[in-house]
């Protein structure tokens, strides 16, 4: 495949990734922060796709805060997966696709997770369907990528940083291009 598609991609953090992502950094600010801190786990490629994209949904008319405001769930998640299984193959997507089920999971699962959540992801939790049942658990449990899922959320509750430096989109080019679809 190409590198079009990377520009695509970057074309779309161009032109909508200084919205402002509900906290203290935009979107753009926000998704290089969640790369950034995936690389440092030595995730792979696959997984720091994921952390830079999960949120790619947001970039789009009435997928972000907007809709929130509004107070109905667009499902970015859904969305975004869905654009860019284009590119990327299940490992990149699903994830994604998981990363607020992983936050419903982790709000049942772990004392003092919900606590800890900033005041925007609280905020779209109860639209998104809040915490999980027992038995939505154990669904969640049983998906292929629940665990990757899991290391996505962590990365974003933690991309929220408002003077994080990290390195820039094009540093993730050849990230993207290997964990692409061949
Ligand atoms: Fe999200
Ligand atoms: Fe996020």
């Amino acid at each position: 495949m190409g590198a079009s598609f990377v520009d695509e991609i970057f074309q779309a953090f161009a032109t909508r990734g200084g919205d402002f992502y509900g906290e203290n950094v935009t979107q753009l600010e926000h998704a290089l922060q969640c790369a950034r801190l995936a690389c440092e786990e030595d995730a792979g490629d696959n997984l720091v796709a994921a952390a830079l994209l999960h949120d790619y949904g947001h970039l789009f008319e009435g997928r972000g805060d907007a809709a929130e405001q509004l107070g109905r769930d667009a499902r970015h998640e859904a969305h975004g997966a869905r654009m860019l299984r284009r590119w990327f193959g299940p490992e990149v997507t699903g994830p994604i696709a998981l990363h607020v089920a992983a936050k419903r999971y982790l709000c049942a699962a772990e004392a003092g997770y919900e606590e800890a959540l900033s005041s925007a992801s609280r905020l779209s939790l109860a639209l998104q369907g809040g915490r999980f049942t027992l038995v939505q658990c154990r669904h969640f449990e049983a998906r292929t990528f629940a665990g990757a899922a899991i290391w996505l959320r962590r990365w974003d509750d933690m991309g929220k940083a408002a003077e994080l430096k990290t390195p820039g989109l094009n540093d993730y080019r050849a990230v993207l291009q290997r964990a692409a679809k061949a």
